[in-house]
């Protein structure tokens, strides 16, 4: 056998099961087809930490429940921004309240405290800023936001460092059962290898695997098909707020809107049309009343899904365990997922727990984040720590390097960007991308017309114009 354990895809979920096997006596790879891990997981650069008291579905707020504390924790471990802000959950007619009602009593039955229903005066007390007619709100103040990628980045990289072998760039084609007799387990055919191993955790979300007739059956239906529409404000709105804040405006729409980890607000537009700045705005206002264009500095969209997360866990007794569904609050999910497969495995397998397990992640310095001596110090031991790479938000050529030269470094300018920060400042990165390909190319040894965005078809300078000595 090449592995007892493969994992199938590196996003959250797949890291933070990687991180949790990591801790016992087990030989495991992660296989991931992409240059980084979770690459697709920072849409917007803040995502929600939810407290289970927001869905209707029992089983998602129990994850959600157990997910919070477990992200509340890792994020202390390894330093990673995590800002318990809470939440209000408004209502301005009486259908609503009454719908808050039960949604109170729901969070009260699974036992989550700090969720309480309050009155128009309570609001202003909570959410001073909050300038629309309300009568009832649900608060909780368990609610919190993190940099998700952070989150990811951290398990992979405490997981690579306790032994697990992370396989970039390496796409799933196809699993196997091993048919002999006397071996149980898998054959997994990939992009560049065959491996055998004992057990396969697949959490590769769109295409089903289906091993035991050795064939990839179709992408698995979209069951809900609405839209996120993202709009990024800057840190200049008036007034802004400092709660989570969602309006429920019809069966089709709501808005939250959410203060981001670095600054500025997230305004979030649920709707099944993809929406226009002024569209965006509109519903806005439905919490913000004082937004306008001119506030808002981006736009995303992406689908919004809430089906439900499974861990089929069916055909175990094979070795096989498949994560699926998608869902609006997965990153809150992935610790809590990773500690269910985690106990499945241990006790399947009957695995030990590693003697030598360090569960820490190397440092690194922000230059934002120090002082005037600490900076001095650091730019004695390392002149690059004094060279300014992203003037917005002040990232140095040393934070650059170590992110490239760390376990699992960056290897394209999103990996950089995600990892330091630089980029995303308000100059969209026109002062700095330049030097970031020139940094990746030289300590990855290319030419820095090989440097890609994030993946192999996003190369950033297509080619040289003059031979100058830089590009
Ligand atoms: C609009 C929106 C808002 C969200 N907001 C929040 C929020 O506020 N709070 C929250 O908790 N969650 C939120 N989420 C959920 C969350 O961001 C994502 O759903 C989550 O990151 C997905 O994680 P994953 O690990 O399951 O899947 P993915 O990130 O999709 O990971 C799967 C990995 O498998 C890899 N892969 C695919 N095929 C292959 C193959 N054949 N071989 C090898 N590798 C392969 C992919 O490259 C990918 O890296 C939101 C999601 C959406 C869409």
């Amino acid at each position: 056998m090449d592995y007892d354990v493969l994992i199938l895809g590196g996003g959250i979920v797949g890291c933070a099961v990687a991180y949790e096997l990591s801790k016992y006596n087990l030989n495991i790879a992660l296989i991931e087809k992409g240059y980084d891990v979770a690459d697709d997981i920072a849409v917007v650069n803040t995502t929600i930490v939810y407290d289970g008291s927001e869905t209707s579905n029992e089983v998602m707020a129990g994850f959600e429940n157990i997910g919070s504390g477990l992200i509340r924790e890792a994020c202390e471990k390894f330093k990673i921004p995590y800002k318990k802000v809470g939440s209000l959950r408004i209502a301005t007619n009486d259908a609503q309240c009454a719908k808050l009602e039960e949604m109170y009593l729901n969070a009260k039955d699974r036992g989550i405290s700090g969720v309480k229903l309050v009155n128009d005066s309570e609001i202003k007390e909570i959410e001073p800023n909050l300038d629309i007619e309300v009568k009832k709100a649900l608060y909780s103040k368990n609610t919190a936001i993190i940099a998700p990628y952070h989150l990811s980045i951290a398990y992979a990289e405490v997981a690579a460092d306790n032994g697990v072998n992370f396989r970039l760039e390496e796409e799933v084609l196809n699993i196997s059962k091993i048919t002999t007799k006397t071996t149980k387990g898998f054959d997994v055919i990939t992009s560049k290898n065959k491996f055998k191993c004992k057990v396969v955790i697949n959490t590769i979300p769109d295409e089903i695997y289906v091993y035991d007739n050795n064939r990839i059956e179709e992408k698995s239906e979209e069951i809900i098909q609405k839209k996120m529409n993202y709009f990024l404000a800057e840190d200049k709105i008036k007034n802004s707020l400092k709660k989570i804040v969602v309006n429920v405006i019809d069966e089709q729409t709501f808005v939250i809107s959410s203060p981001m980890i670095n600054g500025g607000t997230m305004f979030g537009v649920k709707n099944t049309n993809v929406l226009d700045t002024n569209k965006g705005v509109y519903f806005s206002k439905c919490i913000v009343p004082s937004v306008t264009k001119e506030d808002i500095s981006e736009m995303i969209r992406e689908v919004y899904k809430r089906d439900e997360m499974v861990i089929d866990n069916s055909k175990f007794d094979d070795g096989y365990i498949r994560v699926t569904g998608k869902h609006y609050g997965k990153v809150t999910i992935a610790p809590a997922i990773a500690q269910s497969i985690r106990n499945d495995i241990v006790y399947g397998m009957n695995s030990t727990l590693k003697k030598n397990f360090v569960d820490k992640r190397r440092e690194f310095y922000r230059f934002k984040n120090l002082n005037r001596d600490e900076i001095n110090e650091i730019i004695n031991l390392d002149r690059r720590y004094g060279n300014i790479i992203c003037a917005c938000n002040k990232v140095s050529e040393g934070e650059i390097v170590d992110c490239i030269r760390r376990p699992l470094g960056a290897r394209t300018v999103e990996g950089v960007k995600k990892r330091t920060g630089a980029g995303y400042g308000n100059c969209h990165g026109s002062y700095c991308i330049r030097k970031i390909v020139n940094i990746l190319a030289r300590e990855m040894d290319k030419s820095p017309t090989d440097i890609v965005r994030n993946s192999k078809d996003s190369k950033i300078v297509s080619g040289r114009i003059k031979e100058f000595d830089e590009v």
